[in-house]
C-alpha cells in the first residue's frame, strides 16, 4: 500500500464491495432507526474539520454509488464555518439530497478558551446550526493534542444537552461503537487506518461505522484542494 491510500477511488471500492456483501448503507440517524442492527448495516460519517472543498468530491463518490452519509460540520472553528458563503450552499444541496448534517464541536475548548460556560457554546453552535438545517446528532471535535476534550462533558449531562438543545443523538453513544464496528484514520505514526481496516471487516459481515476526514482524502495526490 502507497503512504497514503485514502484516493476517492479507494473510497468508491469500499462502498463497492460492502454493497456486493449485502450491506446497507445509512445515515446516523436511520442507523438509529432501524434499530442500530449489528449485522450487514453501513454508516458513513464525516467530520468536516477543515478543507470544505475537500468533502464535495466524497459526497460525489456516494451519489454514484447511490449511498448517503452523515457530515457533521462545524460552526465555532478558526478556519471554517458551516455557514460560510460558499460552505452553506453546498451543504443545504447535499441536505436537500439525503444526506443528513450533524454538528461537529470543540465546544469545551472554545468556552475555555473563549471565556464562556460550556453549555451556552453549544446552544448557540446548536442554534445557528439549526436555523438552517434539521439537526439530530451531534459528534465532539477533539483536536490531535486532545487538550479540552468536549466529550467527557458531553457524556456527563447528555440528558440535559438532549433535553434543552433538542438533539437525539451523540456520535460516540454505545449504540454507535459497541453495536457496529468503528473504522477510521489515524496516525500510527503515518496516515492510515486506525485499527482495521473497512475491507477486512466488510468480510466479517459485522456492521460498521466508517468514520472519515475529507481533508486526508484525495483524487490525483493529497495537495489538490
Ligand atoms: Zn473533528
Amino acid at each position: 500500500m502507497s503512504n497514503n491510500p485514502f484516493s476517492h477511488a479507494y473510497y468508491r471500492q469500499v462502498i463497492a464491495r460492502a454493497k456486493s456483501a449485502g450491506y446497507t448503507f445509512h445515515t446516523l440517524k436511520q442507523f438509529l432507526e432501524i434499530g442500530a442492527p449489528a449485522e450487514r448495516a453501513f454508516v458513513l460519517r464525516h467530520d468536516l474539520d477543515t478543507k470544505p472543498g475537500t468533502l464535495w468530491p466524497l459526497l460525489e463518490c456516494e451519489r454514484e454509488m447511490a449511498v448517503r452519509s452523515t457530515i457533521f460540520v462545524r460552526v465555532m472553528a478558526n478556519d471554517y464555518n458551516a455557514l460560510g458563503y460558499t460552505v452553506l450552499p453546498r451543504l443545504r444541496e447535499a441536505e436537500a439530497g439525503g444526506f443528513e448534517i450533524g454538528l461537529h464541536t470543540s465546544f469545551v475548548e472554545y468556552a475555555t478558551i473563549v471565556g464562556l460556560e460550556n453549555m451556552r457554546v453549544l446552544a448557540a453552535e446548536t442554534a445557528a446550526l439549526k436555523a438552517f438545517f434539521t439537526v439530530h446528532g451531534v459528534a465532539c471535535h477533539r483536536d490531535i493534542n486532545y487538550a479540552y476534550n468536549s466529550l467527557p462533558w458531553l457524556e456527563q449531562n447528555w440528558s440535559e444537552v438532549r433535553r434543552d438543545l433538542g438533539l437525539s443523538y451523540q456520535a460516540y453513544a454505545p449504540e454507535f461503537l459497541e453495536r457496529a464496528v468503528y473504522v477510521n484514520e489515524g496516525f500510527s505514526p503515518h496516515l492510515g487506518w486506525r485499527n482495521l481496516k473497512p475491507e477486512d471487516v466488510i468480510d466479517t459481515g459485522r456492521s460498521i461505522c466508517l468514520l472519515t476526514h475529507s481533508h486526508w482524502w484525495y483524487r490525483d495526490h493529497p495537495f489538490e484542494v
